[in-house]
Order: structure tokens, then C-alpha cells, then sequence
């Protein structure tokens, strides 16, 4: 039995998706560019599925823009914005320390170049409060960047809070919704939000394919210059079939948010079994406001890539960390920013469900890890005993 609990890291593309990518493919090999009816039919192809990824997030088609993926949409936002705020002197950014590296990494950039960066701590709970923001926002703020919902432990950010913190101060707000969007309604309106990040492969979707939602009179600079696709704000020939597969993907997440309802109390069972039947097993994050198909949990004494590979030999799929930056020991910089002690953030596996899992599967893990843990946590204490 193979099983698949690595959902935040990727989700496997939707059948449909594939179908729809195959066939633009094949029959639509014309560039979005290009007068004639072979360009038409692939403008119309990016048409159809910018007005589905609109509707997934409640947005203007016109405010969509097709980038390669996730990275590429906070890369766009952040470096977009900072290039266009740089003349008004405001240099300084607010984020947090629980963004995915697409986020912190840009952030680093930015600061080599003169920008001032406020990073803050969610706390243990992972959710950042209010308050935090509001005591670093200052007049010089140009940009706050904070996630929707987080990779690692699934905590969701009040952002509609925090983006109304940062409009009163008149900075630009922008949210990594790349793990939010298809697992929870997301409405750019509600969010209240100038920048939203999305990708595919988090949906059902195809990867190296995503999107920015830029609210209208929002100026950003293009990072790529070239032709005018995009409406000037992204160049480069347009990836049909990935898009056309973004767009089927967008289409089957609007319809297809009341899995929640099953995936929720799933993930609930996993995690109620895990801590019961698992001793020296806790949470991380906030239980309550996050989204319905991740858990974070720490094994006391065990280091995490071991139970992740003895998982793996069983066929479970999980993760450590965030998936970029798993094969190595670090631990993971996430649970560093809630303040969780080394330890605990090296011990810590994230199990992320699905369209596809099943009560099976997740009574195949609960029966096997109660044994694997004991397991490792003896080979642990002899290994401590031989030394
Ligand atoms: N932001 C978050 C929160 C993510 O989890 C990821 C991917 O794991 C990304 C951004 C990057 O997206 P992509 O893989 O499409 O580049």
C-alpha cells in the first residue's frame, strides 16, 4: 500500500487536469500572441482559465497574472512593489518568520539593497496577532507580506486584520495564499489584500505554474522584461498547457471546497489517535485556526527524518519541515519562529491529507507509527548506551 499524506508539499494533478493539458497540447499549438486563428484559439484557452482562477479567489479576470509557480508570484509582489515604492522613500517591509523561503529569501534581497525588514514571531501558537504588526508599522512601511496559511503547520493568518493595519498606515499588503487556496474559500475581496500569491500544484493543478492577483491601480514594476504579455506585467510566451491546467485545476477547487468536510475530520482522527496511542507526542500550532487538512506533530527523542524514512519503507509519505528544504538536518526554521526549542522543531513530522485519502489509510498509519516510534526511540537509547 502506498499513501500519500504529503499534500502541502505537492498534490497530485487532477485527471481532468491532465486530460485538459494533453489535449491543449496537442491542439492548441498556436502562441496567446499571435493574430492568426491558431493564436486565437490559445489566447482563448488562457481566457477561459484566468476567468477560473478569478472565480476560485473572487477576483477581476484583468487583476490575474500568470507566473511560473509560487516563488515567481511573491517574487513578483515583493520585488514588483519595492521597485515601484523605492522613490517614495518608504523602505521599510514588515513580514514574519514563518514564510515560506520564497518570502524570507526576497526579503534578504531587499534588505542587501537598503530596505529595512521587520521580522516577527508568531509565537508558539503560529498566528500572528495584531498587535505585533501594530507596534512596527511605521510611516516609512512600504510593504507587509504575511501568509494566508502556513506550509508546515497550517495556521491560518487573520489577514483581513492585518491588511487593514497596514492600509491605515499606507502600506501595500501582500498574502502568500499558496497554501490556502483550493483547501479554504479564499475571496481576494475579504482578505482585503493589494497582492495575493497562488499556485497550482498545490490544487490539483500542474507545478511551474501559478499566479499574482494584483488589485486594480496597484502599480508594480515587471521583474521580466520582454514582450507585453500579461498586460506588461509579467514578459515571456505563455505556458498554454500549464495554464490550461491551472485553469481546470481552479474550476474543480471552487467546486470541490466541501471536501473539507470529509478531509477535516480525517486529519482530526489522525492526529486524536496519533497523540493518544503515541506517548511523548505533541502539537504544534494553533488547533483551532488552521486549515482542515494539516497536522504538525513532534516525537519526543526521535529525530524526524528517521521516523519520516521508516514511514517511507512502510509506504507513508510525509514530511519534515517544508519539503524545499528537507535532506537536510536542519530543523525546520518555521517552528523556530513559534519559539519551539530545537529539540521539538527537529522532532517534528507534518502529515498534510488530500482529495484522495481515505479512512484506510489513515487507520494503516495510526496502527503502524506507535510501533515505528518505539522502535526508533529504543535504537536511540541504545545507540546513547554503546557511546
Ligand atoms: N509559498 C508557500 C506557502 C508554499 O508552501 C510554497 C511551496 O511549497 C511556495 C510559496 C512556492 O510555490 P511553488 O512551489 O509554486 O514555487
Amino acid at each position: 500500500m502506498r499513501i500519500y499524506l504529503d499534500y502541502n508539499a505537492t498534490s497530485p494533478p487532477l485527471p481532468e487536469v491532465i486530460q485538459a493539458m494533453a489535449r491543449v497540447l496537442a491542439d492548441v499549438p498556436g502562441n496567446a500572441s499571435s493574430v492568426h486563428a491558431f493564436g486565437q484559439a490559445a489566447k482563448a484557452v488562457i481566457d477561459d482559465a484566468r476567468s477560473e482562477v478569478a472565480a476560485l479567489i473572487g477576483a477581476e479576470p484583468t487583476e490575474v497574472v500568470f507566473t511560473g509557480g509560487g516563488t515567481e508570484a511573491d517574487n513578483l509582489a515583493l520585488r514588483g512593489a519595492a521597485d515601484a515604492l523605492e522613490p517614495t522613500g518608504r523602505r521599510h517591509l514588515v513580514t514574519t518568520g514563518i514564510e515560506h523561503e520564497a518570502v524570507l529569501n526576497t526579503v534578504k534581497v531587499l534588505e542587501r539593497r537598503g530596505w529595512r525588514a521587520t521580522v516577527l514571531s508568531t509565537g508558539a501558537s503560529g498566528v500572528l496577532s495584531a498587535d505585533a504588526l501594530r507596534n512596527v508599522i511605521t510611516p516609512e512601511t512600504g510593504i507587509v507580506s504575511v501568509m494566508h496559511a502556513n506550509n508546515e503547520v497550517g495556521t491560518i493568518q487573520p489577514i483581513a486584520e492585518l491588511a487593514a493595519i497596514a492600509r491605515a498606515a499606507g502600506a501595500l499588503f501582500h498574502a502568500d495564499a499558496v497554501q490556502s487556496v483550493g483547501k479554504i474559500p479564499v475571496s481576494v475581496k475579504t482578505l482585503g489584500a493589494d497582492m495575493v500569491a497562488l499556485s497550482a500544484h498545490k490544487f490539483g493543478g500542474p507545478k511551474g505554474v501559478g499566479a499574482l492577483w494584483i488589485r486594480r491601480g496597484v502599480r508594480l514594476q515587471p521583474q521580466q522584461t520582454g514582450g507585453r504579455h500579461e498586460r506588461s506585467r509579467r514578459a515571456g510566451t505563455e505556458n498554454v498547457p500549464g495554464i490550461a491546467g491551472m485553469g481546470v485545476a481552479a474550476r474543480y477547487a471552487t467546486a470541490s471546497l466541501g471536501d473539507a468536510d470529509r478531509i477535516g475530520p480525517l486529519r482530526d482522527r489522525l492526529e486524536r489517535e496519533i497523540l493518544a496511542r503515541v506517548p511523548g507526542t505533541a502539537l504544534n500550532g494553533d488547533p483551532a485556526s488552521r486549515v482542515p487538512n494539516t497536522t504538525n506533530i513532534s516525537f519526543d527523542g526521535i529525530e524526524a527524518e528517521s521516523l519520516l524514512i521508516a514511514l517511507d519503507l512502510e509506504g507513508v509519505a510525509v514530511s519534515t519541515g517544508s519539503a524545499c528544504s528537507s535532506g537536510t538536518l536542519e530543523p525546520s526554521h518555521v517552528l523556530r519562529a513559534m519559539n519551539l526549542p530545537s529539540p521539538r522543531a527537529r522532532n517534528s513530522l507534518r502529515f498534510s491529507l488530500g482529495r484522495a485519502t481515505t479512512e484506510a489509510e489513515i487507520d494503516f498509519v495510526v496502527e503502524v507509527l506507535p510501533t515505528l516510534a518505539h522502535r526508533l526511540r529504543q535504537i536511540g537509547r541504545s545507540a546513547v548506551a554503546v557511546r
